[in-house]
């Protein structure tokens, strides 16, 4: 399955994609992905609890 997670807030859309037989799996790629760009662009989500970005990521990804 491929995941796509596409964060837009406060700027232009950027797209995480991750290929991945389940859903830990693919979190664990996206938040890979995501974490550079989480303490670049929002300093204060880097401050989220790794539960928290969890569920925002699950809560936001589209499953193909
Ligand atoms: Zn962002």
């Amino acid at each position: 399955m491929t995941y796509t997670f596409t964060c837009d807030q406060g700027h232009e859309p950027v797209t995480f994609t991750a290929v991945a037989d389940s859903d830990e799996e693919a979190l664990e790629k996206i938040m890979a992905q995501a974490g550079p760009h989480v303490a670049s662009a929002h300093p204060d989500m880097a401050n989220m609890s790794e539960e928290d970005t969890k569920n925002m990521i699950t809560s936001a990804w589209k499953k193909e």
